[in-house]
This record gives structure tokens, sequence and C-alpha cells, in this order.
């Protein structure tokens, strides 16, 4: 059994924390999440200071909850300084790009096809949103950008330039490292590279996902084949060497001969990183409905298997290792901003449905590029937070671990104990009993990695693991669970 109780907070929303009665120790509260105050009570009157000064540098204004209460909208604001760890540095930056041409049939990413009309709102609202951020969280210094979505590519060269530019004015780029642009093969050329170049960008992300055409249009992907070799000649032509190229395999109709070829283009083109992932029919997608109506038939999890073990054997083969579930890389050239989402690190979002992450607590914006840019087009723009919450205790130790249990270098007890105060090494030994002589674990007394054969189930002992963290042994968290908006759980 449990409830809930609600705090009004000082900042106009509510923490909504659930109380879980069969805890051992009564009252103690094993998480919450926050929802817009003026969803249940009046907005705060309008002369309330506002942590966010308008266009004119005034305070006086509303709360950003409730710029969003005035134009019908409910937006939650960011975590204040107060409630978060004081230690993180930040470490990446994502921009989402909602624009595509079409929309793939198989993705469940936020993007609008043919609004690309739109993009000079899209780029003003931006503009706006990295103020504001900037003005909450300080001048950010990131160590990588990532610039995705949608298809950034898609947007004009001059528009690409604005883009850009907007970033780059809001950043100090002193620790930057790696600045990656998604792109779609058949939306880059000459100009675009050469617009990415000046700017900075030293790697291109290309969404290949096959070299069959018929498996490209099963995926109703807008490219061919030979749009890959040609925008990867356009990146390196202007001296954007460093090249991911993504790949998709248990395409409906593909065979492990078909796999083959698509691997063998690839690696020809000689890119530093792929990103193979098992094709998912994502609820609510037009390949799902597809499926669902029986016009089309998944391939089967033998010969998925086998696609897997195929693709690990290959890139293996050709001096690719895999770091991460999905992603194989060259020696060095792991993209050190997806390992900051696995190191559970400090990053921002900027754009429609991008999502930001600092000390357990997570947020994200719409996925609607309308809210987005009335949000923020307006004399009193506020940031379009449509969800907020923050994991503590025990759940945020327990995803931490999870998130690092992706990568192949595995979750290292010692370090992992300095960062957090957990000792997982025996939070973990049911674990490791329940799938001890499988062949799935690779146990040393230092650390717990996922082998080879258990990406494939790798959802289901990721599960585990998120469980051996639950709450529900009745062994919370002493510290985070009790300690509510306050900073970091040291137990
Ligand atoms: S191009 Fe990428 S983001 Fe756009 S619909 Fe296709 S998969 Fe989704």
């Amino acid at each position: 059994m449990s409830s809930v109780a609600r705090f009004p907070s000082a900042n106009g929303y509510y923490i909504v924390m659930e109380k879980d009665a069969t805890t051992p120790a009564p009252g103690v509260y094993t998480g919450y999440t926050a929802e817009p105050r003026h969803l249940a009570a009046p907005a705060p009157p309008a002369s309330t200071i506002c942590p966010v000064p308008d266009s004119a540098g005034r305070r006086t204004h509303a709360l950003p909850l409730v710029c969003a209460a005035a134009a019908g909208k409910a937006f939650f604001p960011l975590p204040e300084p107060r409630q978060l760890d004081i230690f993180p540095r930040l470490a990446g930056i994502y921009v989402h790009v909602p624009f595509c041409s079409t929309k793939c049939h198989y993705c469940d990413f936020y993007s609008v096809a043919d609004q690309l009309h739109r993009s000079g709102a899209y780029l003003e609202a931006l503009d706006r949103e990295f103020d504001l951020q900037t003005e909450h969280f300080g001048v950010p210094e990131p160590e990588t950008i990532f610039i995705g979505g949608g298809t950034p590519t898609l947007l004009t060269p001059s528009h690409l330039a604005r883009l850009l530019e907007i970033v780059r004015r809001h950043l100090n780029t002193t620790r930057l490292v790696e600045f990656t642009v998604e792109a779609n093969p058949n939306t880059f050329d000459a100009q675009r590279a050469t617009v990415l170049k000046q700017a900075g960008v030293n790697r291109i992300s290309f969404g290949a996902q096959s070299f069959i055409p018929e498996e490209l249009v099963a995926l109703q992907r807008e490219h061919s084949p030979e749009d890959v070799p040609r925008a990867v000649d356009f990146a390196r032509a202007v001296g954007i060497t460093r090249i991911n190229l993504d790949l998709i395999f248990g395409i409906p109709g593909q065979s492990l001969a078909s796999l083959e070829t698509s691997l063998r283009r690839a690696v020809a083109l000689n890119p530093e990183h792929l990103s193979c992932y098992n094709l998912i029919y994502e609820p609510n997608t037009p390949l799902a409905a597809r499926r669902t109506r029986g016009e089309i038939t998944p391939l089967d999890e033998a010969l998925e298997l086998a696609m897997f073990r195929q693709v690990q054997t290959m890139l293996t083969q050709h001096g690719f290792t895999r770091y991460e579930i999905s992603n194989y890389a060259r020696a060095g050239a792991e993209c050190q901003h997806n390992l900051h989402y696995w190191r559970g690190a400090f990053y921002l979002g900027f754009g429609p449905s991008a999502a930001g992450h600092h000390s357990g607590w997570r947020w994200k914006n719409s996925a609607s590029l309308n809210r987005y840019t009335q949000a923020l087009i307006r004399s009193v723009p506020c940031l379009p937070i449509a969800s907020r919450e923050r994991l503590t205790g025990w759940a945020r130790w327990g995803e931490l671990a999870m998130l690092r249990l992706r990568l192949s270098s595995g979750l290292q007890y010692g370090p992992f104990q300095r960062q957090t105060g957990v000792d997982t090494r025996a939070r973990l030994a049911g674990v490791r009993r329940k799938y001890e002589g499988l062949g799935l674990l690779n146990a040393t007394p230092d650390a717990l990695a996922l082998t080879d054969a258990a990406v494939p189930v790798s959802d289901t002992i990721l599960a585990d693991v998120l469980a051996a963290f639950g709450a529900k042994d009745g062994s919370l968290c002493p510290a985070g669970a009790l300690q509510g908006e306050s900073l970091t759980c040291r137990p």
C-alpha cells in the first residue's frame, strides 16, 4: 500500500511524494515527482519575482510556470541550483532539430515532416531557449556537442549556419573535444559540409541503416545506398574525418547474406564508429501498425540472434570493438557524447523533446514544435519543459548501475562507490548468483560486465539489476529517500 502527499514548493509547483506504507520505517518517502501547482491551485500573483528576466531584463513578471499558465499550458521550471549537487561539471549539450522530409516507418523520435517553412521560428525559439538556460546555469562549457534530430542537415545552408552560430554564441568551447552533427545521406552536400567545418564540427553521424535498396524501402527511408559514400566523401573533402554510420538489423526481408553485404559496404567506407541497432517495433509507429495488420512479418528471434553474432564477428574482424550494447568503435574513437549519457553525467538539451539531466533530475522539453515555439517566442518567454522528475536514493543509483552495465567496461565497484557511496558488490550478489554459470556475466572482484553472449538478453539482466536496487525489499536508501529536495544521497 502506498499513499501520496503534496507539498507546495516556493516556486510554483507541488512536490508529490509517495509514501510506501510497507517499508519498515513508517513515514519514509520513497521518491517524488513534481507536478505544476497551477493545475490544482491558482497561479501565484503576477508580481512574483521571476528567476528568468523578460526581454527587457525585468524580473518582476510571472514565474516561468505562470508564463505557461497564461498561455493555457503547463510547464515546469528548471531545478534550482540549491537542489543540485555542486560537483558535476557540464559534460554535453544536445540540440534537437525536429525537421524531416518524410517520416521513416520505424521512427519514434520526435520530428515533423514537410514543415521546413517553420525553421525560422524554430531558430528564433532556440536562440531564446539558450538565453534562458544560460541565465539559469551560467555559460555552458561542454566537452561535447551533439546536434541530432530529426534531420539537422535538412535545414538550408544559411539556416544551418545560423543554428551553429546560435549554439556557439552561447557556449564557452575551450573544453570542447567532440562536436557531432547527424545527417541523412541524401541531405548532405559540399555546401553543408563546408558550413559544418567552419563552425568547428569534427564528427558526422550518417543514418545509413542498410545498403540494400529493398530494405531501405521497407523502412521507408528516402535515401539510396549510393548516397552514403557520396555523403562521406563530402565530409572528408572538407576535413571532417570522424565518421559514424548507423546500421539496422532485423529488417523485414533481411537475410544474413544481405546483412553481410551492408556490413561490408559500411566497413569499406572506413568509418571510425558504427552503431548497429536491432530493429524495434516501437508502439504507435507505422511499422508497428503494418505488423498488426499483417502486412509485414518480423524476423524470427533465432535469425535476429544470428544477425547480432554476425555483426559482432564481422566488426571485430575488421578492427572494431563493441564498447556499448549497440556501438562499435576503432580504438579511441568511442562517441564521447553518448558516453556521458551512459555515465550519468550532467547534460543539457535544447529544442523540442530534448532532455537534460543533473544530479538525478531529468527534465524534457515539450515534444511539440508548436508548443515549443509558442512558449519561447513571446514577450515573456518561458522554458517549454513538459516533464520533470527526480530520482532519489536507490532508484537513482540503480539506474546509474544499469547504464554503466550497458558499457563493455561494465560497472567498476570502487569508482562507483566513490561516486555514490553505494557498495554495489553486495547489492548485486543476487544477480551474480542468478546468472552464474550461464556465460552471461563477466564477474571479477573489482567489476561486473555483460559478456557478448548477454547482449541479446541484456534487457532482462538490466531489469534484474534495477530490481536489485529497488526499495521493495525494504532496504531504502537511508539518506536519499529522506532528503527530499536536498542534495545527494550518501548512505
Ligand atoms: S530521418 Fe531519422 S528522425 Fe527523421 S523520421 Fe527518419 S529515422 Fe526519424
